[in-house]
């Protein structure tokens, strides 16, 4: 075969968020893409802060180009890890610096380099239902098998009993994503104590060490007066994942970082392997200007831009519960997580969506079968505009 095995069964399997993206934009070229709904896709709706583009600016006049545009050490510049080790400490009561940081080309090089240095193919990573599908892909990029293990009903906090019995010999990780895609959960002090308490005694039982890796690109985006405990403080062996994809509104540029605390077993080699990965998995090293962008506007007040997304959480969700859907109430990150209507399946009520240019995306993507994701960081007139739609879907429905 002249396609590997390997990526055409990829290619069977692709994406259905960006199919809907895709099925968004046919439908705007037919009926206007003021008549169409489009929530499938977690693209922040809200421009990058000034201060970016200004520090883009900046950095572009103020360094030596040939230092600002050339190779450098896999980890990144120093400077720029040392920038976002102060804006840790300054906000966590932290200590970390430039050794615990690696900037990396968004949390999804970020997973996979940790992936990379840590996953044999005899190894399992368990993460939660639901649950980011890429998850999947980046552990198999490894041979490592990933394990879903279920969450409560009602809340979507791991159900820490299935949790246990899922922790075996062969454990490597686990994952968790806090503000959580696609339940808009995040997981509060008293969660991230039994998650550590739990793992501590598998670590025990097994004699062995069990990373946690907390992918964390909505962190700063919650609500309702609540904040993202800092997950690293909780238990030692955890290495962290941000981006700036979300709370910069980014995507694009391909800018994040991990943190690998000392706590952390094997600290130095792991963060020689993590480097080394970014260089062997071709990547090279982080963007050299949006690293020194970031350098200068770490401190970015995303108040406003998590106001915004706030608005639209209450609007929506106001609309979906007034049209007689149920949803979970998201605490954070932009994502609500519908209920599918009983008696029809995800593809179902997805079609039904789609007839009235509504487009979401089926739970199944997060292996939550029985529940849709809407993304709400669209414009506030989207939002407005689609109640009517929300309205004849839920008709058409009965409820
Ligand atoms: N992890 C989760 C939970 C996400 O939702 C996303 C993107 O939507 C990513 C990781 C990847 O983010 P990035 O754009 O930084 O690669």
């Amino acid at each position: 075969m002249f396609i590997s095995r390997s990526m055409q069964e990829q290619l069977a399997g692709n994406s259905t968020i960006r199919r809907m993206f895709m099925a968004g934009k046919e439908l705007a070229e037919k009926y206007g893409a003021e008549n169409v709904y489009d929530f499938s896709i977690g693209n922040p709706n809200v421009p990058a802060p000034d201060a970016v583009n200004e520090s883009i600016r900046a950095a572009l006049s103020e360094e030596d180009p040939v230092y600002l545009h050339g190779y450098m050490a896999n980890e990144g510049f120093p400077e720029t890890r040392r920038a976002v080790a102060a804006s840790l400490n300054r906000r966590y009561g932290t200590s970390y610096d430039e050794s615990n940081v690696i900037m990396t080309v968004g949390a999804a090089a970020g997973l996979n380099i940790i992936l990379k240095t840590l996953i044999d193919p005899e190894d399992e990573v368990i993460t939660f239902k639901p649950y980011f599908m890429e998850y999947r892909k980046y552990v198999q990029n490894y041979g490592g098998r990933l394990r879903p293990v279920a969450t409560d009903e009602a809340t979507f906090l791991p159900d820490m009993k299935a949790f246990s019995e899922a922790i075996n010999e062969h454990t490597k990780a686990v994952i968790i994503n806090t503000p959580h895609n696609p339940t808009g959960v995040v997981y509060g002090e008293e969660t991230l104590r039994e998650l550590a308490a739990v793992l501590r005694s598998a670590e025990e039982r097994y004699d062995s060490h069990i990373v946690l890796i907390s992918d964390e690109p909505y962190r700063e985006l919650c609500y309702d007066g609540t904040s993202q405990p800092w997950v690293a403080s909780f238990y030692e062996d955890t290495i962290v994942c941000y981006s700036f994809s979300k709370s910069l509104s980014l995507p694009g540029e391909r800018i994040g970082y991990c943190l690998v605390p000392e706590s952390l077993y094997m600290h130095a080699e792991v963060f020689s392997g993590m480097t080394t990965a970014t260089r062997i998995l071709g990547m090279v090293n982080a963007p050299a200007l949006m690293q020194k962008a970031i350098e200068r506007c770490i401190d970015t007040d995303i108040t406003d831009n998590v106001r915004l997304y706030d608005r639209n959480r209450q609007l929506l969700y106001g609309i979906l519960k007034s049209a007689g859907f149920s949803a979970a109430y998201p605490q954070g990150a932009f994502y609500i997580w519908i209920t599918t209507p009983e008696g029809y399946t995800d593809e179902e009520f997805g079609e039904i969506c789609q007839k009235h240019n509504v487009l979401i995306v089926p739970g199944a993507s997060f292996e939550g079968a029985g529940h849709m994701r809407a993304a709400y960081c669209v414009s506030e007139r989207t939002i407005i505009n689609s109640e009517a739609a929300w309205r004849a879907i839920a008709a058409e429905c009965g409820l």
